[in-house]
């Protein structure tokens, strides 16, 4: 879950993309060559063979992940490919419906680019309109130069109206499956402490959205005793390790229960209510039992538990504070106990 594996999945996403559409751009173009050669149309054949040879050496482009001018190169190209085309066979060949697909692309670019430049994507989009209504004017007033049977221009606007769905629900796609992964990362992220690696106070507010049988649970808030001394005496990061001990102590024995770091050295435990002072006993015992070995240095912890059975209608925030209150008590009549 760390930033180098988002990078990582990031690129793969963008490197995968890359392969899929060159490859599909290369098998259209083969496959226009055919049709060109077919109905005799040399100029376009020359062309396309040409464009293919250029779609072949974008490859190596990809491979040293150079998607920037991959994206430029490739974008221009079917800009020149679409205009080239659409004057010599017609507008009824429907070559211009890739210009859809290129607008959407251009967005899609922009989100995997490095500077996340959005006004490139709509100058990109603008030029699609423009190139779009400008061919669309003056194929009107200009006959075609090469006529190609109506077959074939069936053909083609049939692959071209498929094609440029395609084209956008597959850039859809994978944009969207990319940020809904990216999303679930990042809400686990923001719901995960950072330094114990199990559910912060964010965690706790969507516990309790979720949980709706919440009048059979008990809240306990604990403190550890007199931990200022020992961040004090063995410094900082010796109360870190000693936290992050707690932290996996109670997963191994509160497993059942939802709990979370809700600041600094407290923490909340949520437990069925019944039976829940005998498990709270136990865990505090199995804490006060453990010896913490940091850099040489034996550490005894004691933790002192402050426990609220649900009432009828109570908040979340009151539930705490009677907890709150409970644990307090405990810490002024001698620490190291469970308030119930
Ligand atoms: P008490 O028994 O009354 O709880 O005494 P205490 O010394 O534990 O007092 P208190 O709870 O007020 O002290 C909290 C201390 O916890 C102070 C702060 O430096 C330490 N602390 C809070 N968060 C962290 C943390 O993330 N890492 C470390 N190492 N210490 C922390
Ligand atoms: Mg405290
Ligand atoms: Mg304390």
């Amino acid at each position: 879950m760390s930033a180098t594996n988002d990078r990582t999945s990031h690129y793969k996403t963008i490197q995968s993309t890359c392969y899929i559409a060159n490859t599909v751009y290369i098998g259209l173009r083969i496959f226009y060559f055919i049709v060109f050669l077919i109905a005799q149309v040399y100029p376009l054949v020359w062309y396309t063979g040409a464009t293919i040879l250029f779609y072949f050496l974008c490859y190596f482009l990809i491979k040293k992940k150079k998607y920037y001018p991959y994206a430029l190169l490739c974008g221009n190209e079917y800009f020149a490919y679409i205009i080239v085309t659409t004057l010599l066979v017609g507008f009824s060949s429907g070559f211009y419906l890739y210009l859809i697909g290129l607008s959407v692309t251009s967005f899609f670019a922009t989100y995997f680019s490095k500077n996340h430049r959005i006004g490139g994507s709509i100058i990109w989009a603008a030029m699609s309109i423009g190139i779009y209504l400008t061919l669309y004017f003056v194929t009107m007033h200009n006959a075609p130069k090469y006529f190609i049977e109506s077959w074939m221009q069936t053909t083609f606007m049939a692959i071209h109206i498929v094609v440029a769905f395609l084209f956008v629900a597959f850039y859809l796609f994978t944009f969207t499956r990319y940020a809904l992964s990216l999303e679930k990362k990042i809400m686990l992220q923001s719901r995960t402490d950072e330094l114990t690696q199990i559910n912060n106070r964010y965690g706790l507010y969507d516990y309790f959205a979720q949980e709706d049988n919440q009048s059979t649970k008990a809240l306990a808030l604990f403190d550890i005793d007199d931990f200022k001394t020992i961040n004090d005496t063995y410094g900082h990061v010796a109360g870190d390790f000693i936290l992050k001990r707690i932290a996996e102590l109670m997963k191994n024995t509160l497993a059942d229960c939802f709990f979370c770091r809700y600041g600094g050295e407290e923490f909340i435990v949520v437990l069925d209510s019944e039976g829940c002072y005998e498990k709270l006993e136990a865990f505090r015992k199995a804490i006060e039992n453990e010896v913490i070995t940091y850099e040489g240095n034996d550490h005894r912890i004691t933790i002192t538990i402050g426990v609220a059975k649900y009432k009828k209608d109570m908040s979340v925030e009151k539930w705490i504070k009677i907890a709150d209150e409970k644990m307090y008590s405990g810490k002024n009549s001698g620490k190291n106990k469970t308030v119930i």
